[in-house]
C-alpha cells in the first residue's frame, strides 16, 4: 500500500465506490481522506483507479484585458501559498504564483496579473538578504506595473513590509498580503485578502501597506500602513492591527469599494528610488525585571552598534544599566521603545528616564519596537552614525506620528 500513499484513488469497498486521498496508516488498513474531509478506514477493498496528484495541470495562459491596470504578484511563500500535504498531514508551501491566480479568478476582473515566484519559504526563515532581494525585485516591477502585490507568510510580514517601506521610495502601491488559513480550507481568508489587495494595488495609494481581514467575517479588509501594523493574534483572521495610527482605509469585499480612513501618501507623490543597504549588526532587546546589562556588552563585543531596547512603560530599563549604556552610546545608537506598544516614549517624566537620556539613549517616539529595529538597520546601512542619530527620531515614512492617535473604533 506504501506506493499509493498520498495519491488520489477510487476504490470499491462495502459494495460502494469511494474516492479520496490515501493517508499514511500504521494499522495495515487503508485510510482514505474523502472529498468532504472525513477519514475512513477500509480493511476489505479493491483499488479501481489511481491518480497521481503530483502530475501538475498545465495552466491556460492568462487573458489580458487592455482596459485593466497591470499588477505584478511576487510570491514569497507562507500559508497563502500553501495546501495541506496529505502525505504528511502538514501544511507546506507548494504553490507557484500562477496557481494562486488560477485559484482566485475574481482577480482577472480587477487587473491583469503577471506573477513570479521569488521564494517559497515560511516567513520565520526570512533573513535581511531576502528583504533586500525582494526590494530590488519590487523596484524593478514598479517601473512596469501600476502596482505590486507581495504574498508573504503572516508571522514576519510586518518586518518585511517595514524594511521595504524604508528601502523603497514608491510612487505606486506596494501591497503585502497573507492568509491565516490555507486556501484548501473552507474558512480560508486567502481569496478575499487577495481580491482586496488587488483593489488596493490599483488604487490611488503611493506607499507600502499590509492588506488583511479586518474582522472574523468575510466582509472587509483593512489597509494598514506597513510601519504601523503588528500581527496581534496567532490564528484569528483579523490578527493584524494598526497601532498608534488608524488603518489607512478599508476595502469592502462585496462592493469592491475602498473607503479611506486616515491621511495617506497618494500615487505619484514620490519618485521611484531605492536605498537598499542594511546593517545586520543591530539587535532588539526586550527588558524584563532583573535582566542584567551584560546582554548589551555581549552584543557590543560582537561588533553590534545598533540597539533597540523594548523597555517598560514610558521607556525604562533598570538604572543598573546606566553605566553600560553610557559606554555603549559613545559609538553606537541606542533607541528606546516600549513593551506597551500603544503610546509614546517619554523619558523626561521619571528619574530613570532622565538618566537614560543623559546616558545617550534616544527616545523612539511612537515607533513599534520591530519597526525601530528595521529602521536602525536601514539608517546604519546608509548613513554615518551622527546623521543616523538625528534621523532615527524623525519621521521618514509614517513610522512616527506627531500626535499619537489611540483608535479602537470600528470604522
Ligand atoms: N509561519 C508561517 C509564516 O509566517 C505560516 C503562517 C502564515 O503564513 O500565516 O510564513
Amino acid at each position: 500500500m506504501e506506493e499509493i500513499v498520498g495519491k488520489k484513488v477510487k476504490i470499491k469497498a462495502k459494495g460502494r465506490i469511494f474516492e479520496g486521498i490515501v493517508m499514511p496508516s500504521t494499522t495495515g488498513s487503508l485510510v482514505l481522506k474523502l472529498n468532504n474531509g472525513y477519514n475512513v478506514g477500509f480493511v476489505d477493498y479493491e483499488v479501481i483507479e489511481v491518480e497521481d496528484l503530483e502530475r501538475r495541470e498545465e495552466k491556460p495562459p492568462i487573458f489580458k484585458n487592455p482596459k485593466l491596470p497591470n499588477v505584478k504578484i511576487i510570491s514569497t511563500g507562507g500559508t497563502i501559498a500553501s495546501k495541506v500535504d496529505y502525505r504528511t498531514g502538514a501544511v507546506t508551501s507548494q504553490f507557484t504564483a500562477e496557481e494562486i491566480v488560477g485559484d482566485v479568478p475574481e482577480l482577472a476582473e480587477i487587473c491583469n496579473v503577471d506573477a513570479c515566484l521569488l521564494y517559497n519559504i515560511l516567513s520565520e526563515n526570512m533573513k535581511v538578504e531576502h528583504w533586500v532581494k525582494l526590494a530590488r525585485e519590487v523596484y524593478k516591477s514598479l517601473k512596469k506595473y501600476e502596482g505590486v502585490i507581495v504574498t508573504h507568510g503572516t508571522d514576519t510580514m510586518a518586518y518585511t513590509a517595514s524594511a521595504l517601506a524604508f528601502m523603497l521610495s514608491t510612487p505606486k502601491p506596494v501591497v503585502f498580503v497573507g492568509a491565516q488559513r490555507s486556501s484548501d480550507r473552507p474558512s480560508s481568508d486567502a481569496a478575499m485578502n487577495l481580491v482586496c489587495s488587488a483593489l488596493t494595488a490599483t488604487s490611488d495609494l503611493g506607499e507600502v501597506v499590509v492588506v488583511m481581514h479586518a474582522t472574523t467575517s468575510d466582509d472587509y479588509c483593512y489597509i494598514h500602513r506597513a510601519v504601523k501594523v503588528r500581527k496581534c493574534h496567532t490564528s484569528r483572521r483579523d490578527a493584524f492591527k494598526s497601532i498608534n495610527y488608524p488603518p489607512l482605509g478599508k476595502v469592502i469585499y462585496d462592493t469592491r469599494k475602498i473607503t479611506w480612513i486616515a491621511d495617506r501618501i497618494r500615487r505619484n507623490e514620490k519618485e521611484l528610488s531605492i536605498k537598499d543597504r542594511m546593517e545586520e549588526k543591530v539587535v532588539l532587546i526586550k527588558f524584563f525585571p532583573g535582566l542584567k546589562p551584560d546582554i548589551l556588552e555581549y552584543y557590543y563585543s560582537k561588533g553590534y552598534r545598533g540597539f533597540v531596547l523594548e523597555g517598560t512603560g514610558l521607556g525604562h530599563v533598570s538604572t543598573d544599566w546606566i553605566d553600560t549604556l553610557r559606554k555603549v552610546t559613545e559609538d553606537s545608537l541606542v533607541v528606546m521603545t516600549s513593551q506597551c506598544l500603544w503610546g509614546r516614549i517619554c523619558d523626561r517624566v521619571y528619574d530613570t528616564g532622565r538618566y537614560l537620556l543623559k546616558a545617550g539613549v534616544v527616545e523612539g517616539e511612537d515607533m513599534l519596537p520591530e519597526v525601530a529595529l528595521v529602521k536602525l538597520m536601514w539608517l546604519l546601512g546608509n548613513y554615518e552614525l551622527e546623521e543616523a542619530r538625528e534621523l532615527v527620531r524623525k519621521n521618514i515614512v509614517g513610522e512616527i506620528t506627531s500626535s499619537t492617535r489611540y483608535w479602537e473604533a470600528e470604522y
